[in-house]
């Protein structure tokens, strides 16, 4: 791994404008914030900012609005709870560019903090477009990337600012690239990966490369499904992206070759209707599924299997929910395997690490997260660091020379 400048590096801040990239991309309910992991996550670099006395301009994407003004995606919704999180009073600011963006910030002092508005409602944000990112890089003196979990992407706010001011990674950034490489640079096999939940298109294309790089591979959530369907299993309705059955296979294929063993569940657990304790509840086995049933999570055989399968291992990568874990009982698989590999980590048994917003999710809800070797809040760019590619937004960081 690249080394890469961190706040250390930095020299005297006071009054400096500081743009910096956080991840506020958490999930909401009734306009509340329903688990502030992510904005927890932003405190070391924020904080140590303000107390330096940098003006501290927070920029993140909030959903995927495509480029268009959403009010539902303001985050001028989160600001209040980053506010009360942070301990600290946050302004909002109506852009992330531009003349208004610039008249508000000149108004404030050192140690203040703003949320910009997000970066997405910029159609040159995903495209990483040069005048956006040279648009935000006027309202700032120097920039600092504190969001892994957006550094797979080379968006405008992440690797394109990068090349224009004085880039630094934030202390959760630093935490996680030390983390990882500890945890993974050099892991003890035998190496097992959970891959789980629902983004099946944009995890698949990884699957390709880490097949190569571990020795088991744990297929589960709306992930598995695609497999099964795959390999010829009628699914019913399950979550299933059927136009992938090609790519799948092409990843049992490759993995056959890098001598990586493939888990599917043999047994899982359906129903009619995507509800709390449904009444159509049944665990069957993968061949069983009927037209009109969803596969929600694998089954408890499929669970006994795995465990025996982490107790041979040494080192566990985990990325996505084996099932819909947010409705009971669709999280039995989940928090069963989760324990497993908890326990076995705190028996000196396994370096486990798991990625994801859902996953970590997952994990507070078996109690289990701070029992993991190390948690990480990213999940794709956990996904794409575990494959061994270069993230764009951290060799933006790299130091010269
Ligand atoms: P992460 O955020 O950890 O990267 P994802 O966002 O890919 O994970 O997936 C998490 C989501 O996947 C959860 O909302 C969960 O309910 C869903 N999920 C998992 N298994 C299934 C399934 N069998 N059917 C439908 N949804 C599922
Ligand atoms: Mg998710």
């Amino acid at each position: 791994m690249a080394s890469f400048r961190t706040l250390d590096d930095l020299g005297e801040i006071k009054g400096k404008r500081a743009l910096v990239r956080v991840d506020l991309n958490v999930p909401m309910a009734d306009l509340h914030v329903t688990d502030d992991t992510r904005l927890r996550a932003t405190l070391p670099t924020v904080n140590e900012l303000a107390e330096r006395g940098a003006i501290v301009l927070l920029l993140a994407h909030f959903g995927r609005p495509q480029g268009i003004q959403r009010p539902d995606m303001s985050l001028s919704l989160v600001t209040r709870f980053y506010g009360e999180t942070l301990g600290r009073p946050v302004r909002f600011v109506g852009d992330c560019q531009g003349p208004g963006a610039a008249d508000a910030i000149a108004t404030m002092g050192p140690g203040d903090v703003a949320i910009l508005e997000n970066v997405r409602f910029h159609a040159g944000e995903e495209r990483n477009d040069p005048a956006l990112a040279a648009a935000m890089a006027a309202l700032g003196d120097f920039y600092v990337n504190d969001a892994f979990s957006a550094a797979h992407r080379a968006h405008a706010s992440t690797e394109g600012i990068a090349h224009l001011l004085p880039a630094y990674a934030g202390r959760s950034m630093e935490a996680e690239l030390k983390a990882l490489e500890k945890a993974l640079g050099a892991p003890e096999r035998p190496v097992a990966a959970v891959v789980g939940g629902a983004k099946v298109s944009s995890k698949l294309d990884v699957l390709g490369n880490v097949v190569a790089r571990v020795d088991h591979l744990i297929i589960g959530g709306g992930m598995a499904n695609s497999f099964l369907a795959a390999r010829g299993v009628d699914v019913g309705k399950s979550l299933c992206e059927h136009d992938l059955n090609q790519t799948a296979l092409a990843i049992l294929d490759a993995a056959d070759r890098a001598h990586c063993t493939v888990h599917l569940p043999y047994d899982v657990v359906v129903a009619k209707e995507f509800v709390p304790n449904p009444p159509s509840l049944r665990t069957v086995n993968v061949h069983e599924v009927a037209a009109d049933e969803m596969i929600l999570d694998i089954g408890p055989a499929a669970v006994e299997a795995l465990a025996d399968v982490l107790k041979t291992c040494r080192t566990l990568v985990w990325n996505g929910p084996l099932g819909a874990f947010e409705t009971p009982p669709f999280d039995r698989a989940t928090i069963a395997l989760a324990r497993t590999a908890a326990a076995l980590t705190q028996a000196g048994q396994l370096v486990s690490v798991a990625g994801g917003g859902d996953t970590v999710a997952a994990l507070n809800q078996a109690g289990v997260a701070g029992d993991f070797s190390f948690v990480s809040t990213a999940g794709g760019a956990f996904l794409e660091w575990k494959e061994g590619k270069e993230l764009p937004g951290v060799a933006a960081l790299a130091k010269a020379g």
